[in-house]
C-alpha cells in the first residue's frame, strides 16, 4: 500500500466518553464490520474489558474509506482511558500521525481530555476535535464546541458533532480523516524499521506483536532482528486485522499491522522496540517507550497453601501478556506462601487479581496495597522497600523518599474549597490554577502518591457530587516523615498488618487497625493484648479478654453432649486457623481486616 493512501490515527477521551462505541460505528460504516457480525465495544476482546465496560489492550483496526473515487486505508488505533494504562496510550500515539479527540457533549473537558491531549501534541500529532453524544438530550454542542476549540485553537464551527449510538456524523469524521491527518513519510529503500506499540500473549499462536513500518518494508520468511536485544527471529506471518488477523504478502512505509515470529513470552518482543531487517540491519532505532513501571505493591496469597504452586504458574502465564506486571515470591508468617506483586495502579491490581481467580480458579487474600519507598540507612546503603514489614526499624533510617504524582483536577468552580481541602489533608502542594471557562476549573497538585492512589478519587466524587474528574502521572520522589506502624498479638508482630505511613497518620492507623481486629479475633483461653507500635512505642492498644474457662463452667456438671458439641464445634473451627505465636487467628479476620471498608 502507498503511503499517500494510509492514514493513521488514534481516538483518544476521557473515559467513558464514547470511543469504543464510536469506534463500533466506524467499523460498520466502512463495511469492516457487517450489521449482522456487530457486537458492542467489538474491539474489546477480552472478557473481562467487556464485563466492565473499559478498554485496557489498545486494538488497531484498517477500514477502507473511499473519498473522490480513491480509496484509502485507515488505520485505527483504540486505546484504553484509565490512568492505570497511560502508558498503552503513549505508546499507540507514537504510531499515528493523528488523533480524534473525542468531548462528551453532555459533559465537556475533563482531567484525562486534557491528559491525553498534551500527549497528543508531545506526538506532533494532527488533531481533529469531535463532540460525542450529541444525540443525549443533556448535550450541549455550543457550549462544549466553543470550550473544546478555546484548547486545541480554532474556530468552534470546525468541531465535529457526531453521535456514537446513532452514526449521526460518522461519515463525515471519516471525510475529515483523510483531509486534515497528513500521510506517513519514511524512505522505502532504507533498512526496514518498525515500532513495536503492542505485544499480546496468544496460546495457540505465541505473541503476536503490532507494528508500525516506519521505513522499508517487512515480508514474510524475512529474518528480523530485535534493535534491543539483537535477537533474530523468522517471520512466520505478517498480516493487517480487518477485523480479524489477515495474513499479506509483507507490510511497507507507514502501515500498521501485526507479525508473528513463533516466541512465547511479550518480553521476548518488546514494547517499544525496533524491528528490522537482519541481513541489512539499521544503525539506530526509533526512539523507544519507557518500561511501565509498578506503582502499587500487594501481597497475593493463595487461601488454600497448596494451591501455591497453581498461583505460580498462573502468574507466569498472566505475565507472558503483561510486561507491567512484577512479582516474587514471599513468605508471610500470617499468610504463609505467597508472592509480592507490583501494579501500575489499584484497577491493573483489581483485574490481575479477579483474572487469576476466575481464569485460574483460585481463591487468594491481597494485602493491603502499599506505594515503593527509598530509604536510606545512616551508614549510606539504599534500600527500596516494596513490603512495608520489611521496613528498615531501629534508629538506622537516615531517610525516607516516597512517590510523587503530579495531579491535575477539574471541576465546577463552586467545588474549588472542598478540592483544596482534601488535598490539603492529603499532604498536597498547590502548584497552579485556571479557569477552562467561567465555571470550569484545572487545579494542580503535587500530591504523594500514597495518598491518592487508593480512596482518593472517591472521596473526591463525593465532595464534587461527582463532577470532578482526576488525572496524575508520576513526578519523583520526595523525602517525608513516614514511619512503619506494626501490630502486635500478645507481643508477636503480625507482618500482613505492618503499615508505612507518614507519622501525623500513625496514631489513627494504629487506632484503627488494633480496634477493627478485636472486634475480629475471637476470644482465647487467655487474655491477648492487640497493640499497634512504632519501632519500640506502643501506640494504640485493646484487649481481647480470656474466654475458655467461662464457657465450659456454664455448662455445669450433668450436660455432657453439649460439653462435647461445644468442644467439637471448637475443633472445627480451628482447621481454618493460623497461629500467630499463641494465639489462633481465624483466617477470616485477616481477610476481613485487610478488606478497606
Ligand atoms: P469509552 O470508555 O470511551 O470507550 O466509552 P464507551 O464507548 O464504552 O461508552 C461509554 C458509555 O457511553 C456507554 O454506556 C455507551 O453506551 C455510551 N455512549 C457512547 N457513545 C454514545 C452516544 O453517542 N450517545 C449516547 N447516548 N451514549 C453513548
Ligand atoms: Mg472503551
Amino acid at each position: 500500500t502507498p503511503p499517500e493512501i494510509i492514514r493513521n490515527f488514534c481516538v483518544i477521551a476521557h473515559i467513558d466518553h464514547g470511543k469504543s462505541t464510536l469506534a463500533d460505528r466506524m467499523l460498520q460504516a466502512t463495511g469492516v464490520v457487517e450489521q449482522r457480525d456487530m457486537r458492542a465495544q467489538y474491539l474489546d476482546r477480552m472478557d473481562i474489558e467487556r464485563e466492565r465496560g473499559i478498554t485496557i489492550k489498545s486494538q488497531a483496526v484498517r477500514m477502507p474509506w473511499e473519498v473522490d473515487g480513491t480509496a484509502y486505508a485507515l488505520n485505527m488505533i483504540d486505546t484504553p482511558g484509565h490512568v492505570d494504562f497511560t502508558y498503552e496510550v503513549s505508546r499507540s500515539l507514537a504510531a499515528c500521525e493523528g488523533a480524534l479527540l473525542l468531548v462528551d457533549a453532555a459533559q465537556g473537558i475533563e482531567a484525562q481530555t486534557l491528559a491525553n491531549l498534551y500527549l497528543a501534541m508531545e506526538n506532533d500529532l494532527a488533531i481533529i476535535p469531535v463532540l460525542n453524544k450529541i444525540d443525549l438530550p443533556a448535550a450541549q454542542p455550543e457550549k462544549y464546541a466553543e470550550e473544546l476549540a478555546n484548547l486545541v485553537g480554532g474556530d468552534p464551527a470546525d468541531v465535529l458533532l457526531v453521535s456514537g449510538k446513532t452514526g449521526v456524523g460518522v461519515e463525515a469524521l471519516l471525510d475529515r480523516i483523510v483531509a486534515e491527518i497528513p500521510a506517513p513519510v519514511g524512505v522505502a529503500d532504507a533498512p526496514a524499521r518498525a515500532m513495536i506499540f503492542d505485544s499480546v500473549y496468544d496460546s495457540y499462536r505465541g505473541v503476536v506483536t503490532y507494528v508500525r513500518v516506519v521505513d522499508g518494508a517487512l515480508t514474510p520468511r524475512q529474518r528480523i532482528q530485535m534493535m534491543s536485544t539483537r535477537a533474530s527471529h523468522e517471520l512466520l506471518e505478517i498480516g493487517v486485522i480487518s477485523p480479524e488477523p489477515t495474513p499479506t504478502r509483507g507490510l511497507g512505509i507507514g502501515e500498521v499491522g501485526y507479525l508473528i515470529t513463533g516466541v512465547k513470552d511479550v518480553r521476548q518482543s518488546k514494547v517499544g522496540d525496533t524491528v528490522t531487517d537482519l541481513a541489512k540491519p539499521a544503525t539506530t532505532s526509533l526512539g523507544g517507550y519507557e518500561d511501565p513501571k509498578p506503582m502499587v505493591f500487594s501481597g497475593l496469597y493463595p487461601l488454600d497453601g497448596s494451591d501455591y504452586p497453581v498461583l505460580r504458574d498462573a502468574l507466569d502465564k498472566l505475565k507472558l501478556n503483561d510486561a507491567a506486571l512484577v512479582y516474587e515470591p514471599e513468605t508471610s508468617a500470617a499468610l504463609g506462601f505467597g508472592f509480592r506483586c507490583g501494579f501500575l495502579g489499584l484497577l491493573h491490581l483489581e483485574i490481575t487479581r479477579d483474572r487469576l481467580e476466575r481464569e485460574f480458579n483460585l481463591d487468594l487474600i491481597s494485602t493491603a496495597p502499599n506505594v515503593v519507598y527509598d530509604v536510606t540507612l545512616e551508614d549510606g546503603k539504599e534500600v527500596q522497600v516494596t513490603n512495608p514489614s520489611e521496613f528498615p526499624t531501629g534508629g538506622k533510617v537516615a531517610q525516607v523518599c516516597e512517590p510523587m504524582v503530579a495531579a491535575t483536577i477539574l471541576a465546577p468552580s463552586d467545588f474549588v474549597g472542598a478540592i483544596m481541602e482534601l488535598c490539603q489533608a492529603r499532604r498536597g502542594q498547590l502548584q497552579g490554577m485556571d479557569y477552562l471557562s467561567e465555571d470550569r476549573v484545572e487545579l494542580r497538585y503535587r500530591l504523594p502518591l500514597a495518598e491518592i492512589v487508593f480512596d482518593f478519587f472517591d472521596q473526591l466524587k463525593s465532595r464534587t457530587r461527582g463532577y470532578a474528574s482526576l488525572d496524575w502521572k508520576a513526578d519523583g520522589d520526595e523525602a517525608a516523615d513516614l514511619v512503619k506502624v506494626d501490630i502486635l498479638l500478645q507481643g508477636e508482630q503480625v507482618d500482613a498488618f505492618s503499615a508505612i505511613t507518614h507519622r501525623d497518620k500513625a496514631y489513627a492507623y494504629g487506632v484503627m487497625m488494633t480496634a477493627k481486629l478485636r472486634q475480629l479475633i475471637p476470644r482465647q483461653q487467655f487474655e491477648v493484648p492487640i497493640q499497634a507500635a512504632i519501632g519500640s512505642r506502643i501506640i494504640a492498644r485493646e484487649n481481647i479478654r480470656a474466654i475458655r474457662k467461662d464457657v465450659l463452667a456454664k455448662c455445669y456438671g450433668g450436660d455432657i453432649t453439649r460439653k462435647r458439641k461445644l468442644l467439637e464445634k471448637q475443633k472445627e473451627g480451628k482447621k481454618r486457623m493460623k497461629m500467630v505465636g499463641r494465639v489462633e487467628v481465624p483466617q477470616e479476620a485477616f481477610i476481613a481486616a485487610l478488606s478497606s471498608d
